[in-house]
C-alpha cells in the first residue's frame, strides 16, 4: 500500500487501551478489521433492517450488506487517495454495529423511550460494543481496537457524552476532525445508502421507473444508454444504478484529491487540526444529492407501505421497552445492571435482530 504522509499509519497508531503483543503477520488495523468480522455484533447485522424490515423480502439490503458495500466503496476511494484501506474497512464494517433492530425507526423509538434518561445514541452504542460488550478475549472486555478505529466508529456524539470519553471525545468539544479514512467512510456510507435506497425502492415497486429516470444524474446516465428498447426496465435500472454509483464515487474522489492537495497536509495530525472536513463532493453533485434525498424521503420513506412498517417497528420497540422497564428482573442475567438498569435495557434491546425483537414482543 502506497500511503501518503497524511494517511493513518498502523506503525504510528495511538494504540489500544490494553497493551498487546504485535502480530508478526498483520498490522494493527488489519487485526482490528478481523476482530470486527469475528464479532457477534457483526453477524447480527445480517438480520437487522436497513430500510425494509428483514422478513419483507430476501433481496433487500440489510445492515450487513450495507456495511459491506460501504467498506467496498471506502476501500476503493482510499486506494485512489493513498489512504489506509485497512483502517477504512474496519471503520466501515463497524460503523453500524450499534444500530437497533428496524433501522432508523427502531433507533428513533429507543431514543424516545430513553429521552428522560439521557437518550440513546447509536454511534455511542457502536463504540460500546467494540469497547465493552463483545466478550471474546480472556484479558479484556470488548475488542480492544486501536484509537484510530474507535475514533472513526464514533461519528457523532453529544457534548455531554463526549466529556466522559477522554481523548476520544475531545474532537466534539474542540471541533477537530477525524482521520481522512474516517471522513471517507462517512461519505461512502452516504453514497451506499443513496444508491441502494433507490435500488431497493425500485425493486419493491414503491419507486416507479418513470419517476426515477427524471432524477438528476440518473436522467443523464439513462439518456446515454443506447438501444433502450432492447432491455427490460429492471436491466436499464441496474445500469442506471451502476453509473450513478460510479459518478458519485468518481466526483467524490477527484474533488477530495484536489482539496487534500491544496491543503498540503503533512501528517494525520494536520488533518485532525484542520477546521473542516477535507473530503467531499463538488457543489454540482451536492445539489443533485439534495434533490435525490428529498425524492427518497417523500416517495419512499413517507410511502404508506414503509410508514406502516415503521409504525409496526416502533410499537415493537415501545412494547419491549415498556415491559423490561417494569420487569428488569426478567432481563437476561448479563443485562441486569443494578447501578444503571437503563444501560442494560438499551444494550439488550439495541442488540436484538428484527426477528428476535418481533418474536419476543409477540410473547409479552
Ligand atoms: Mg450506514
Amino acid at each position: 500500500m502506497d500511503l501518503k504522509p497524511y494517511a493513518a499509519d498502523p506503525k504510528k497508531t495511538k494504540g489500544r487501551c490494553f497493551q498487546e503483543k504485535k502480530s508478526p503477520l498483520r498490522n494493527d488495523f488489519q487485526r482490528d478489521r478481523d476482530r470486527v468480522i469475528h464479532s457477534v455484533g457483526f453477524r447480527r447485522l445480517m438480520y437487522k433492517t436497513q430500510v425494509f424490515v428483514n422478513h419483507e423480502g430476501d433481496m433487500y439490503r440489510t445492515r450487513l450488506t450495507h456495511s459491506l458495500e460501504v467498506a467496498q466503496i471506502a476501500r476503493g476511494i482510499c486506494r485512489s487517495l493513498g489512504l489506509n484501506e485497512d483502517l477504512a474497512e474496519t471503520i466501515a464494517l463497524a460503523h453500524d454495529l450499534g444500530h437497533t433492530p428496524f433501522g432508523h425507526a427502531g433507533q428513533d423509538a429507543l431514543n424516545e423511550c430513553m429521552r428522560p434518561y439521557g437518550g440513546f445514541e447509536h454511534n455511542l452504542q457502536s463504540l460500546r460494543i467494540v469497547d465493552v460488550l463483545e466478550k471474546r478475549y480472556l484479558n479484556f472486555n470488548g475488542l480492544n481496537l486501536t484509537y484510530e478505529s474507535r475514533e472513526g466508529i464514533l461519528k457523532h456524539c453529544s457534548k455531554k457524552n463526549a466529556r466522559i470519553l477522554g481523548e476520544l471525545g475531545e474532537r466534539f468539544l474542540n471541533c477537530k476532525q477525524t482521520s481522512l479514512e474516517a471522513q471517507v467512510v462517512n461519505f461512502a456510507d452516504e453514497i451506499a445508502y443513496t444508491v441502494h435506497d433507490l435500488d431497493d425502492g425500485f425493486r419493491s415497486g414503491i419507486l416507479s421507473f418513470e419517476s426515477l429516470i427524471k432524477l438528476p444524474i440518473i436522467k443523464e446516465v439513462f439518456e446515454v444508454i443506447q438501444e433502450r428498447d432492447k432491455f427490460s426496465k429492471s436491466q436499464i435500472m441496474n445500469e442506471c444504478m451502476r453509473l450513478l454509483l460510479y459518478k458519485l464515487v468518481s466526483d467524490f474522489t477527484f474533488q477530495s484529491k484536489a482539496t487534500i492537495q491544496k491543503e498540503n497536509f503533512l501528517s494525520i495530525e494536520d488533518v485532525r487540526k484542520h477546521k473542516n472536513q477535507a473530503v467531499g463532493f463538488s457543489q454540482q453533485i451536492k445539489d443533485c444529492m439534495k434533490i435525490i434525498k428529498q425524492y427518497t424521503h417523500k416517495n419512499l420513506f413517507q410511502h404508506k407501505k414503509v410508514v406502516e412498517m415503521t409504525e409496526n417497528a416502533k410499537s415493537t420497540v415501545f412494547k419491549l421497552f415498556d415491559y423490561f422497564e417494569k420487569n428488569t428482573n426478567t432481563l437476561p442475567q448479563s443485562y441486569q445492571k443494578k447501578e444503571n438498569p437503563y444501560l442494560g435495557l438499551c444494550d439488550y434491546i439495541s442488540g436484538m435482530t428484527d426477528r428476535f425483537a418481533i418474536d419476543l414482543a409477540s410473547k409479552l
